[in-house]
């Protein structure tokens, strides 16, 4: 068991002399059993810095420590580091048993004893004893992603990296994989690094996610921080289904004044946001509440665009009164779905001071 630091780590590929910079200084400290998601959208640098952690990618700038050690030159098959991907990448022609334990046979100088206590063992944990024998044509996806996994945890690593392990498994199974590899990765202890594109994940299996864009780490916190607060825009966005809704701003003594509404700010809410005036002001939909009447100047008159039933909860696209439609000045409010609000109908917006987020326009930086 380890931990495993990334300090300043940079990734640039020569595509034909255009130079690529796929991980920008990227620095991050993942504890012994820390389960760390890396997070963010196609083409962010998240396989490449799992990739680098691994040894099958060399770093260009920067270094990585396993356990203290600087592993830059170190080999990956001499990394004690397991990897799990996407495709399983088992063997077919092999059995259950001898795809888990291919390779400890020639990395380690274990017994066949010892290999095979190893290969039960973890068969057991992964709730698979009785399919030791059988070859992964005659599995389900979901009992192939545990051979899989199998395969890693018999390793005995001092860090698992996973790249988006159940990205091919259909939506319920990949919930139930949700929690059985946290009860497992929680049994094992050992720090993990999983990598993925689905915010779900990250947000309910993580101790920290880490958000990448463009190469740069954006916020590297538990999920509730980087959802209540955010460090930038980018962060804003990208966390919370349905998105954070959005309005640019400009501040004018005390109020935000915006194309669809004015919005008076308290002066210890002002004494926050330093020089900055072109603004952006985020509400998640969440935090939007909806209501009757007109009881605060936070509240505002808005009419239902559409109404999406999503079962404990509906998304209610709302346009402010006197707005034409258009895409762009919709915005979002989440409703109990017991709760039932119509096409067209009336209603009044209340965006609550104490839920508004406030960003610097320029560079996106959260203020507030
Ligand atoms: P996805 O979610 O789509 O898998 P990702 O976040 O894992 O994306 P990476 O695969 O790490 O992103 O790629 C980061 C950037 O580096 C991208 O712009 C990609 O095109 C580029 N890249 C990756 N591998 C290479 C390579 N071998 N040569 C040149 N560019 C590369």
């Amino acid at each position: 068991m380890a931990s495993l630091t990334l300090d300043n780590v940079t990734k640039v590929f020569d595509d034909d002399g255009d130079q690529i910079v796929a991980v920008d200084d990227v620095s991050i400290d993942i504890a012994d059993g820390e389960f760390l998601v890396l997070v963010g959208p196609s083409g962010c640098g998240k396989s490449t810095t799992l990739r680098m952690i691994a040894g099958l990618e060399e770093i260009t700038d920067g270094e990585i420590r396993l356990g203290g050690e600087v592993v830059n030159d170190i080999p990956a098959k001499e990394r004690n580091a397991a990897m799990v991907f996407q495709s399983y990448a088992l063997y077919p022609h092999m059995s259950v048993r001898e795809n888990m334990a291919f390779g400890l046979e020639e990395s380690t100088d274990l017994s066949d004893e010892e290999i095979n206590g190893r290969v039960e063992e973890a068969a057991e944990m992964l709730g698979i004893p009785e399919l030791i024998d059988r070859r992964p044509d005659e599995l389900s996806g979901g009992q192939q992603q545990r051979v899989a996994l199998g395969r890693a945890i018999v390793r005995d690593p001092d860090v698992f990296l996973m790249d988006e392990p159940l990205a091919n498994l259909d939506a319920k199974l990949r919930a139930e994989m949700r929690t059985e590899l946290q009860r497992l990765q929680d049994d094992i202890g050992v720090a993990t690094v999983y990598v993925t594109h689905n915010q779900v994940e990250a947000m309910t299996m993580s101790d920290r996610v880490a958000i990448l864009n463009d190469g740069v780490l954006q916020q590297c916190a538990t999920p509730l921080e980087c959802y209540h607060q955010p460090n930038n825009l980018f962060v804003a966005g990208f966390i919370g289904e349905p998105s954070m809704n959005f309005f640019e701003a400009e501040l004018r003594g005390s109020t935000l004044v915006t194309d669809e509404f004015e919005y008076d700010l308290s002066e210890e809410t002002i004494s926050s946001l330093g020089e900055a005036t072109d603004l952006v002001l985020g509400i998640r939909p969440e935090d939007v509440e909806l209501r009757s009447s007109v009881d605060s100047e936070h509240d505002y008159r808005a009419t239902v665009d559409v109404v999406e039933p999503m079962g404990d909860e509906n998304v209610i696209h709302l346009v402010f009164e006197g707005d034409d439609r258009t895409e762009e000045n919709l915005f979002t409010a989440v409703l109990d779905g017991m709760k039932s609000v119509d096409a067209g109908q009336q209603l009044v917006a209340r965006f609550p001071e104490s839920a508004v987020h406030l960003f610097d326009r320029e560079t996106g930086e959260a203020l507030h």
